[in-house]
């Protein structure tokens, strides 16, 4: 893929869909534009001498604020990248009713280069320039991690705009994806594996949808290849193989792939790539040095979790999954996404199928604002309310003569409030749902719509487009 591209392939899937969409003149260009891209030049001394750094943060939609989206550390960070990438954070976002507009920002570092020390001058220095300019604010523009940055960062970048503005009492809700001790919320590091598993399960609550897939049944047993076992395509990958049964056949990583039959043991092949760098050489599974070729295995789902345009035109005729879960941002160029759905390969696309992050993101910034632990207030009345209702039920029956007893495993499940991690999976689970059923009324109720991605985008711009006429644009 040449660079300039990604954003024009993102354009291209939104122009699909804003077709089908009843539109005042002029608001579907609106929508799509790009509204600003910030870029800073800045140096940091470093190692003796001066090190000048790139980096971006694009707006893309301020039609809700603040806006929202990672910040992502790598070499091949460009302009049109952040931009692609902040827009689909403005589709995602309206998509799954989290109010926020969409951004994006990167900076173009190889972050392996650097040690730790040195990340966070650099970390905090990038900080600095961007609350210069309101860009990153806790009700303006509120950044979170994505591809080369994590906890440690945020962590970082949140003291660094607490030193800036001591006075603001919503500091912490600067940015997402904070360490718990620094004010970040329980599930955020699995977030977006958790609602790619969510979605890949309501996927499955609907034999329509499966059978347009050329699938049935249920997860158990379902073979699946995984590009990328990075934080998102771990966290999918091990909760399908431990909670849904799951057989994860292929992995792709950097270095090459690596299969099994019966599949991977994903947890383990996480250490192996910590101790040795690569999927190589793991034991008891089958070595591949061309890796990219396994994206054209034969399987049930595949899950490119990696990096964008990494099924194009070229390959997107021997892909052989029946489904495809996109769980990074992009990993299907337009063109190869018109292709697949002519072949009939169904899409599960990246502004609903990763929306997990940024969901858990909210649910972080309104507890930041709140400035309480969730569910802190009601759990333990919540727990009275249960132990109340358990010994009325008790007397009731013995009272009727009868004697039962309530199974142990039903108490401990029962009686027990809900802790924030229960609060944030059920709220998680609840977003996938709704946004999967809007979706799929779409696909499947409007014959113009070929497609899941089409649906998405549909649903999405009527929401931003509300949004707009409502503020008399
Ligand atoms: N970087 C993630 C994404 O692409 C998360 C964004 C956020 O939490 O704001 O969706």
């Amino acid at each position: 893929m040449t660079a300039g591209s990604f954003r024009a392939s993102v354009e291209r899937m939104f122009n699909r869909a804003a077709a089908l969409v009843d539109l005042p003149p002029g608001l579907e260009e609106k929508i799509r534009v790009c509204n600003s891209t910030y870029t800073v030049r800045f140096g940091v001394r470093l190692r003796g001498a001066i090190h000048t750094f790139v980096g971006y943060r694009s707006v893309h939609s301020e039609h809700m604020e603040p806006v929202k989206g990672g910040i992502r550390y790598a070499l091949s960070v460009n302009q049109d990248e952040v931009e692609a990438l902040a827009a689909l954070m403005t589709y995602k976002c309206a998509l799954v009713e989290v109010p926020f507009g969409g951004s994006k920002g990167g900076l173009c570092i190889d972050p392996r280069e650097w040690d730790v020390d040195e990340l966070e001058r650099i970390t905090r220095r990038f900080t600095y320039e961007l609350s210069r300019r309101s860009l990153i604010s806790p009700s303006q523009n509120v950044p979170a991690p994505d591809m080369g940055t994590g906890e440690r960062e945020m962590a970082w970048m949140a003291d660094a705009y607490k030193r800036l503005h001591p006075e603001d009492i919503n500091a912490k809700a600067c940015v997402t994806g904070k360490p718990r001790a620094g004010g970040g919320i329980a599930g955020r590091v699995e977030a977006t594996g958790r609602g790619l598993q969510y979605a890949l399960r309501e996927f499955f609550r609907h034999p329509e949808a499966l059978k347009r897939a050329g699938l049935s049944g249920d997860l158990s047993g379902k073979r699946i290849v995984v590009q990328g076992l990075g934080n998102v395509g771990f966290h999918v990958a091990h909760f399908l193989q431990t909670e849904d049964d799951c057989e994860i056949v292929t992995v792709i990583e950097r270095d090459g792939a690596v299969s099994a039959k019966g599949g991977l043991d994903i947890a383990a092949l996480r250490e192996h790539i910590r101790e040795t760098g690569g999927v190589r050489g793991f034991p008891g599974a089958e070595f591949r040095e061309n890796g990219l070729e396994a994206l054209e295995d034969e399987c049930d789902v595949l899950i490119p979790a990696a990096i964008e345009s990494v099924i194009h035109a070229d390959n997107a005729g021997r892909i052989r999954a029946k489904l495809i879960l996109e769980a990074a941002n992009g990993p299907i160029t337009a063109e190869a996404n018109a292709l697949l759905r002519d072949r009939g390969t169904v899409v599960i696309p990246d502004l609903y199928a990763n929306a997990g992050g940024v969901t858990v993101s909210y649910f972080e910034w309104v507890k930041n604002l709140s400035q309480i632990r969730m569910g802190r207030l009601e759990k333990r009345h919540e727990e009275a309310r249960n132990h109340l209702l358990v010994k009325e039920l008790q007397r009731l029956s013995a009272d009727a003569g009868f004697e039962w007893t309530l199974s142990d495993n039903f108490k401990s499940a029962y009686l027990r409030g809900a802790d924030e991690i229960e609060l944030v999976r059920s709220g998680l689970d609840d977003t996938m749902r709704e946004a999967y059923t809007q979706m799929q009324t779409v696909w499947f109720e409007d014959d113009r719509v070929d497609d899941l991605r089409t649906a998405a985008y549909v649903v999405a711009v009527r929401r931003i487009a509300k949004v707009y006429e409502s503020l008399g644009l």
